[in-house]
């Protein structure tokens, strides 16, 4: 079965834009790498999430059947990126003094919290790297028997030199090999492997290693870029259609997962690799180091010095779809304080689209505009595009709410829905406010008390008007007296 879909996808392997043509179509593989659950996951990573949740979703509407995995790392992943440093999960256990597994199951409810937050659609299989430690063993053991990959004193090193004979090692990355040697330190009397870029399938666990296991080169964990190949190999087969991450894994993640592909079945994992850009401050890229990253907790409350107020977490969502996600995005007060009226401005004119009445015949083209929705996300998901074209369609719809144009009945129907699954399925944006019943549950019981405030103070029972406004104010709600009545809000 076909897909009839004009889609374009830019492939970095490639280095340009290419039609998308599933291997087995309506089916599609697509693997993304996932978090590393030792603390909470910052905003650089949910908006590699959140921008492999629009692919994702456009993916959906276009008809493909996706099998969407992205996996969660919960072992194996050191500090360097080239098996230097100690073990992230157990140097956290140490300090922490807590169970490995206490900060795995931690930090993993917190990451899923924060993307439901984002209204992310979960992944079809979310697996972890301690759960496929015999599909790892197994691998490494594929890569030594077929000669990429050596023993040294229980640990397992990917032989970059020997695999450079037969494959182009750096072309994720269009590199040569000179090129990324000269960014690699020599090697010292006291290294293990053979090669400057050689790295550790397998590694030897010190006697103190609190997370190890036993394979065939004694008590050891896995390296951290042999958990992806082997787990998208298990769920999605040798070679799936697309494989995303963060741009920052381009360079040895990405790289590494290809050579243990092509060193263990001879095949390359992925027909297209699609990688997201990072997040920046005033300009400055994000970091810890910095000073000037932040969590999405604190985005959300606004419980941070670089933030002048709390964002609602759609508005956030908006707010990233607003820039195409192989461009950098840049945070800052005012950006922020834009994205927030634009989106109110989107979610009205959704409201005012279901109030229009529609009239004998159409003084726009409603068909042209669609298609114009549909051209923006072919083009490699250009979100920003396809918002730019949604608000045409804002300003289309309040000039027919102001009687300057009209739209047939077959027209209002086509673009109220094509409005509603753009915006609510394709880019995932809901009014938070319309949609959460505890909001308006609340709206409901607060006239309720105010009324009967009122009640009391009218018959001058002090005690009662004055004790409804401590609780409330004990839990969180203020409420004031105003000359146009009492108005309440929660606590900020
Ligand atoms: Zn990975």
């Amino acid at each position: 079965m076909t897909i009839k879909s004009n889609l374009v996808v830019y492939n970095t392997l490639t280095r340009k834009k290419e039609k998308f043509e599933a291997l087995n179509p309506p089916f599609v593989g697509f693997y993304v790498c996932g978090p590393t659950v030792y603390s909470d996951v910052h905003l650089g990573n949910c908006r590699t999430f959140i921008s492999f949740d629009l692919i994702y979703r456009y993916l959906l509407h276009l008809g493909y059947k996706v099998r969407y995995v992205r996996n969660i790392t919960d072992a194996g992943h050191l500090e360097g990126d080239r098996d230097e440093g100690d073990d992230k999960f157990s140097k956290k256990a140490r300090l922490e003094q807590l169970e490995p597994m206490e900060i795995v199951q931690s930090y993993t409810l917190g990451f899923h919290h924060v993307m439901r937050a984002f209204n992310t659609l979960p992944p079809n299989i979310e697996p972890t790297a301690t759960g496929h430690i015999c599909e790892q063993i197994e691998m490494a053991k594929e890569i030594i028997k077929n000669g990429y990959a050596y023993e040294v004193n229980g640990t397992v090193y990917f032989d970059v030199d020997k695999y450079t004979k037969t494959h182009h090692y750096g072309e994720l990355t269009n590199r040569k090999l000179e090129d990324l040697l000269e960014n690699t330190r020599e090697l010292s009397g006291q290294d293990e492997k053979r090669g400057r870029l050689d790295f550790a399938l397998w590694i030897k666990a010190k006697p103190e290693h609190l997370m190890k296991w036993l394979s065939p080169w004694g008590w050891g964990f896995p390296g951290w870029h042999l958990e992806c190949s082997a787990m998208s190999t298990k769920y999605l087969g040798e070679t799936f259609d697309i494989h995303g991450g963060g741009m920052d894994l381009q360079a040895t993640h990405h790289t590494n997962e290809i050579a243990q592909s092509q060193a263990s079945h001879h095949t390359a994992p992925a027909k297209y690799w699609l990688h997201t850009n990072m997040l920046t401050v005033n300009g400055v890229r994000m970091s810890k180091s910095a000073g000037n990253g932040f969590l999405p907790q604190e985005l959300f409350t606004g419980n941070h010095s670089l933030l002048e107020k709390g964002y609602d977490p759609m508005v956030v969502r908006f707010f990233m779809m607003q820039t195409h996600y192989r461009s950098t995005l840049d945070f800052s007060n005012e950006a922020l304080q834009a994205a927030e009226r634009g989106f109110a401005r989107l979610m009205n004119a959704l409201k005012t689209l279901y109030k229009l009445k529609n009239g004998t015949h159409s003084s726009i083209n409603v068909e042209k505009l669609i298609a114009s929705f549909y051209t923006a996300m072919d083009d490699d998901f250009n979100s920003p595009i396809l918002i730019a074209n949604l608000f045409e369609a804002v300003r289309i719809i309040n000039l027919i709410h102001d009687g300057k144009e009209t739209i047939n009945q077959t027209d209002l129907e086509k673009l109220q829905t094509t409005m509603k699954t753009f915006v609510n399925e394709v880019l995932g944006l809901f009014d938070q406010k319309e949609n959460n019943n505890d909001g308006k549950a609340l709206e409901t019981a607060m006239s309720l008390i105010i009324e009967q405030r009122l009640e009391a103070k009218n018959r001058k029972d002090f005690a009662t008007s004055d004790k409804i406004r401590d609780t409330l104010s004990s839990g969180g709600i203020i409420i004031k007296d105003t000359k146009e009545g009492t108005t309440w809000q929660l606590e900020s």
